[in-house]
């Protein structure tokens, strides 16, 4: 719905108005889709060039002669309002509708607030609204948005359509003259919404506006509501919330483009697929492949580990059956796509292979010499390595340009994220294909360089190191992980650590060869480490488990205690703006070496990686984006303060960052400039 878009429509309307010859009108759209949203890159250039979209689908329903909208793929957003707008609504059966703007940090802003309800009623317009979530045909026509479903050629159904309303006369239906009765709405029913979001959405701002646009809905004249509905609108556009949203919904899109791509790199075909090594990372991967469809044969070192491995699969599939989320035929099917073996034999054939064997760099590349002589030519042969040296694995291969990391996050089949990581011999079109091999799986698939822990652990260590540091200087783990949360983090870094494993980031940090000479770095960690307390695998870390509840640990006072003793450091209070920006800007500063580095391609792959791979939330844009926000010269300022107070070691600020502060430029002016 960009200007044109409004404007044509518009003047289409006023000569529809006008010609008396003509006794009805079909809104349909040529190509893929109906209207599929709003155009959101006017949403940053206030104010809106006229017509906006509201008078639009006023001028639409005002018309007195029936208009009818013919929809096929999607009507979402401002699509939906517009078909909205319309008296009546037919559609194929492969369409979808929606109202997605919370997705964005905005309310349907073109009248959806108010004329949804009064088609669906009130609580499906709240689920589909705070949602966002598209629904299909047949849920549409049973809630009412379509008056009829299409099942021959669209058009031709559309003219049968108005044929007949024509023929019975039927009445033109306006949405907003329809009163909503507030009898039928009972008190609580917005109380129990809330409930719902302070839950599902916390934190969120635009969740709460649609609500307050529901109500106005109920207890005002249409007129009066749309002006809650507009003001409400352009509170939640200009919001900090919006602006990372679509921050973020840019980002994602441009995760794909790749800058100086070779023109001739071609995507190779992925019909089959392995993985080595059965545990924990090998089976959520193998589950993404068969959930496309794709089959999997699973190999492991002895059948043993085979059978654990498919058995990990099978109870996963059979929790997923259970809850109602997958049926049983599915799950059959998904299980006969999936082959097991020991032999290297038997992967000879397959287009892509994924290594997913224990994070030690000899058993890696014992793997890939079998498997270069194993695999076809033009096969993708991937590690999922966390940390290791990708070169080093290529390198022992024959065909290193073939070599790719590709490194899923842990539940593999859960997690969104998938870092691409690029080796130095790695060619365009395995890039090319792997980045379009995470869309297949469903993955926001983000293209990296090597180095120690890439993109999304490199950041995310420092972050870690601050908040354990912060223990010993006597801040309880509690009070750090409340204030990350109060951020919006999902989880905070102490319950993070416990829920990967206190051993797994010990022997994370042991293997990093330019680890800190500090022997404060990670202390409580090694600490515990030796003491068994791995975390919630084991009942104890940093925290208690009663299950999975965490509960406080008294000893874990008494042991930082001790070891800021031994280490000299003096305990004291510190603020929760320090808490927070301590952990947030040493991640900052890592993210501005990393993209001096061209580790990562741009600030947005980095934000991206962030809200989708480490629980941080949408409505913050990013650690970049974060920073950008606050100003980088108050980031920089922060770290030379804190310079002073805890040395140069890890404040140091990145000279991109001392040099984008210096000029009051952001990182996204940065990294436009440089791609132009
Ligand atoms: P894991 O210990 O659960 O599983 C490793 C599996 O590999 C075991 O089943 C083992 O029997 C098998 N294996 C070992 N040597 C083998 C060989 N030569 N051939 C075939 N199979 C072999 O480990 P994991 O947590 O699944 O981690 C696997 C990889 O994924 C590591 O490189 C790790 O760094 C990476 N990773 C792990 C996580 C995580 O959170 N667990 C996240 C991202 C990446």
């Amino acid at each position: 719905m960009s200007l044109d878009a409004r404007q044509s429509l518009s003047q289409a309307i006023d000569q529809f108005n006008a010609d008396d010859s003509v006794k009805a009108a079909i809104l349909i759209c040529k190509g893929r889709t109906f209207i599929a949203g709003a155009d959101i890159s006017e949403f940053d250039h206030l104010p809106f060039k006229d017509p906006w979209l509201p008078e639009v689908v006023q001028k639409i329903e005002d018309a007195n002669k029936p208009i009818v909208a013919a929809i096929h793929g999607s009507a979402l957003g401002g699509g939906l309002e517009v078909a909205m707008g319309c008296h009546f609504r037919c559609a194929i059966e492969s369409a979808k509708f929606g109202l997605p703007e919370v997705t964005l940090g905005l309310l349907p802003g073109a009248t959806g607030t108010q004329r949804l309800p009064r088609l669906v009623g009130i609580e499906k317009a709240l689920d589909m609204m705070l949602s966002g979530k598209p629904i299909n045909v047949k849920d549409a026509f049973n809630s009412g948005i379509l008056d009829m479903i299409i099942e021959t050629d669209l058009q031709e159904g559309a003219i049968a359509f108005v044929k007949e309303i024509l023929d019975t006369q039927t009445p033109i239906k306006r949405l907003s003259q329809i009163n909503i009765n507030s009898n039928d709405v009972s008190t609580e029913l917005f109380n129990d919404y809330r409930k719902q979001i302070a839950k599902k959405s916390h934190g969120f701002f635009a969740p709460e506006q649609i609500i307050k646009c529901v109500e106005a809905a109920i207890k005002l004249s249409y007129e009066d509501a749309l002006k809650i509905e507009n003001s409400l609108f352009l509170e939640c556009l200009n919001s900090e919330h919006s602006k990372a949203q679509r921050h973020l919904f840019f980002a994602e899109r441009e995760i794909s483009n790749i800058p100086n791509k070779s023109k001739d790199s071609k995507i190779r075909e992925i019909n089959t697929f392995a993985i080595v090594g059965a545990g924990t990372m090998g089976c959520g991967i193998a589950m993404n492949f068969l959930n496309a469809n794709i089959p999997v044969t699973l190999m492991e070192v002895s059948q043993e580990g085979l059978d654990r491995g498919i058995d990990i699969i099978r109870t996963n599939y059979q929790a997923q059956v259970s809850k109602g989320r997958l049926s049983q035929e599915q799950m059959d099917h998904y299980l006969e796509l999936l082959n097991g073996s020991t032999d290297y034999a038997d992967i000879s054939n397959v287009d892509l292979v994924i290594e997913a064997v224990f994070e030690n760099l000899t058993i890696k590349k014992e793997v890939f010499e079998k498997l270069d002589v194993a695999c076809k030519p033009g096969a993708i042969l991937a590690t999922n390595t966390s940390t290791l040296d990708i070169n080093i694995i290529a390198n022992c291969t024959s065909r290193p340009e073939d070599v790719i990391g590709l490194h899923f996050f842990a539940p593999a089949n859960i997690m969104p994220l998938l870092e691409i990581v690029r080796g130095a011999k790695t060619s365009d079109d395995v890039i090319a294909t792997s980045l379009k091999m995470a869309k297949t799986i469903r993955k926001v698939g983000v293209l990296v360089g090597v180095c120690f822990g890439f993109v999304g652990n490199r950041m995310f260590l420092p972050y870690v190191r601050e908040a354990e540091l912060m223990m010993l200087e006597g801040v309880s783990a509690q009070r750090i992980d409340k204030v990350a949360c109060d951020w919006g983090m999902a989880m905070g870094p102490h319950a993070v650590t416990d829920l990967s494993g206190q051993d797994v980031f010990f022997k994370l940090n042991d293997e990093w060869e330019d680890q800190p000479d500090d022997p404060s770095y990670f202390r409580i960690c090694k600490v515990l480490y030796e003491m068994g307390r791995y975390g919630q695998k084991t009942g104890r870390g940093i925290f208690k488990y009663e299950g999975r509840k965490s509960v406080e640990d008294p000893e874990m006072t008494e042991i930082a205690r001790r070891e800021a003793n031994v280490l000299g450091i003096k305990q004291k209070d510190i603020s929760d703006k320090e808490i927070i920006e301590r952990m947030l800007f040493a991640m900052i500063n890592e993210g501005a070496l990393i993209l001096e580095q061209s580790i990562a391609m741009r600030p947005g792959d980095i934000d991206v990686i962030f809200c989708n791979g480490y629980g941080m939330p949408r409505y913050r844009g990013g650690p970049m984006f974060y920073a950008d926000l606050i100003g980088l010269k108050q980031v920089y300022n922060t770290i030379v303060n804190y310079r002073e107070q805890y040395g140069d070691r890890y404040w140091t600020p990145a000279p991109l960052l001392e040099q984008l502060a210096a000029k009051n430029k952001t990182f996204f002016e940065w990294s436009k400039e440089r791609q132009t």
